[in-house]
């Protein structure tokens, strides 16, 4: 039997009870975390959606942001929402004077694109690798957009209506991935799924 993963969402800021409740309806038991001791303890990581600045700084003040980059770059797999997504990107545009990330993904994320032009927004976005191929009915909020990806990263999923029709939205590299919208918000949690899915396979390859 394989073992039930325990996954973490970070804790400083944020929607954090919409991701644990969607990861324990995908299966996955949950820990919120806030401080170092917790990070060691969790087999995967959540972003959650939020103000990327605001998490930023928090995460500087809890001594968290060289654990989490030590973390990731020793290979446990993450999964950033929105300001999440920000948050792995290893480049942003638009970001805060001095604003870091965790980094981990190779794309550059422009922060707050679709929300210079109206604050939330919804499309339809297909999801390459999903259960199934229904389309995921995406909510965006002051959302970010990538604007380049490098060459190991996966096109997971793009705006497909809208004035943004095009704009990339989804993404993997390894085992991290990241949406610019937010999955939690809505009932539909097949991107849950698929996160710790990712997770359990990447527990068995370790063992
Ligand atoms: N605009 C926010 C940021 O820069 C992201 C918004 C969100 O997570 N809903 O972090």
């Amino acid at each position: 039997m394989t073992a039930v993963p325990e996954i973490g969402v970070l804790a400083l800021q944020g929607d954090v009870r919409e991701h644990v409740l969607a990861l324990e309806e995908a299966g996955a038991r949950t820990l919120a975390v806030r401080r170092p001791e917790e990070l060691e303890r969790v087999d995967a990581l959540v972003i959650p959606g939020g103000e990327s600045t605001t998490m930023w700084k928090l995460a500087r003040a809890f001594d968290l942001l060289d654990p989490l980059r030590k973390r990731i770059e020793a290979g446990m797999p993450a999964y950033g929402s929105c300001a999440g997504m920000i948050m792995l990107a290893d480049r942003i545009q638009d970001g805060m004077e001095g604003q870091e990330t965790i980094g981990g993904i190779d794309m550059t994320v422009r922060r707050n694109a679709f929300g210079r032009q109206v604050d939330s927004f919804e499309s339809d976005v297909r999801l390459d690798g999903m259960d199934d191929d229904a389309p995921y009915h995406a909510v965006f909020i002051r959302a970010p957009w990538v604007e380049r990806v490098g060459d190991d990263v996966r096109v997971l999923g793009r705006a497909e209506t809208g004035t943004n029709a095009g704009r990339i939205v989804a993404v993997r590299q390894g085992r991290l991935m990241a949406t610019a919208f937010h999955p939690e918000l809505t009932g539909d949690h097949r991107v849950h799924h698929y996160f710790a899915d990712l997770v359990r396979r990447a527990m068995e390859q370790e063992d």
